[in-house]
């Protein structure tokens, strides 16, 4: 899972991306399949979860779910048109799952606001445009072709220009994409176009440290702006947050207890970027390694085990299957197991949020 964070200049991307992948940086090797650039950072994303798992089944590792963040400067008005890091960002953002949108809430007469003043609507709205009017660009480029595929007979090409021109109209009409309802195939049709205002997209109001409670009236405005979208909200201060990625961690708690706060910033965002992006956990667990994994709600069994290898997924047999509870009430899977709360599921299983699994398949 992959979410690029964006937000006008002196809003505060910077500060909390370098405050994340400090306290947080994952170890590299648990993850050998990811490159990471030096504006990337994969942190682990926290769950108390683990913990409770581990009390009963002490492994040698643990292993969190992770989250790859990727800082995307270079939006700024006109920045579709070059201004700035201009098309350069454009790129990165097409790869990422979620986009991760900062706007500055804080008030700070020492740092420069680029449009003059504190709004994080307006700031918003500068991104959406920036980011509807590269989409534009990129169906202009791509509509010509798929004329003249659909023209040929390409039936794909039909469907694909079908879903070019909804899209177009919505966008014309300076809506985001996220906001356009089209049938799956034709999702399907235009997804490797990458288009980037229909990613799901998290806005992280960066506050001043003193109004975390979110009581904020400016927050309270990107809050109804995103009712208003289908986005989620979550409220952070990036300032505090470089601060706490300074300290140990007993003098963390400290601080975090001291300004009222139950986790830092990273399992806020996490679980805005989970929610936003449609994800939940399950976890194997087993006395070599405890790891939670991470997968899109309502996937199934065989999917979730796909998730580990994709040979698990293709010669996946059945899955046994226990809570957390369960675990906590019976103290072990022998238990578990005698006292026949131990599924055995099969492949239509739905997999649960915090299942703890073992599957079994065909080598
Ligand atoms: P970016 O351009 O969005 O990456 O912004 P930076 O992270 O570089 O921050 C710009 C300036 O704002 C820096 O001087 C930061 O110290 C300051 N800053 C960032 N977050 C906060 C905040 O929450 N409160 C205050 N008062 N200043 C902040």
């Amino acid at each position: 899972m992959e979410a690029g964070i964006v937000g006008l200049p002196n809003v505060g991307k910077s500060t909390l991306f370098n405050a994340l992948t400090q306290s947080q940086s994952a170890q590299s090797e648990n993850y050998p399949f990811c490159t990471i650039e030096p504006n990337e950072g994969i942190v682990n994303v926290p769950d108390e979860r683990l913990d409770r798992i581990c009390k009963y089944i002490p492994p040698q590792k643990v292993i969190p779910a992770a989250l790859k963040l990727v800082d995307i400067a270079g939006i700024v008005k006109g920045a579709s048109d070059g201004e700035g890091l201009g098309n350069k960002f454009l790129s990165h953002i097409r790869q990422v799952d979620a986009i991760v949108q900062v706007v500055r809430c804080f008030e700070d007469p020492d740092v420069i606001h680029v449009s003059g003043n504190v709004d994080p609507l307006a700031d918003i709205d500068t991104i959406e445009t920036e980011l509807v009017l590269a989409d534009l660009q990129t169906l202009e480029n791509a509509i010509s072709k798929a004329e003249r595929s659909a023209r040929s007979g390409d039936k794909e090409a039909k469907l694909r220009l079908v879903a070019i021109e909804k899209c177009n109209a919505h966008l014309e009409s300076e809506q985001p994409l996220r906001t356009l309802q089209l049938a799956e195939a034709e999702a399907k049709a235009i997804h490797s176009f990458g288009l980037m205002t229909a990613k799901p997209i998290l806005y992280v109001a960066n506050v001043d440290e003193n109004d975390l409670d979110g009581k904020d009236p400016l927050v309270d405005k990107v809050r109804e702006h995103a009712d208003k979208v289908g986005a989620n909200v979550v409220c952070v201060s990036a300032k505090l947050e470089a601060e706490l990625a300074e300290l140990d961690e007993a003098d963390r708690e400290e601080m975090l207890a001291d300004v009222g706060l139950e986790a830092p910033a990273l399992s806020t965002i996490a679980q805005g970027a989970y929610k936003t992006l449609g994800l939940q956990s399950y976890f194997t667990a087993g006395e070599k390694e405890v790891r939670a994994w991470t997968i899109p709600l309502e996937a199934t069994a065989p999917q979730a085990a796909g998730v580990i290898h994709t040979d698990f997924e293709k010669g996946f047999i059945r899955c046994e299957v226990y809570t957390l509870e369960d675990l906590e009430a019976f103290g072990n899977e022998k238990e578990i197991r005698q006292a026949g709360k131990l599924r055995v599921e099969g492949k239509d299983y739905i997999v649960q949020d915090g299942d703890i699994c073992h599957f079994l398949h065909k080598i």
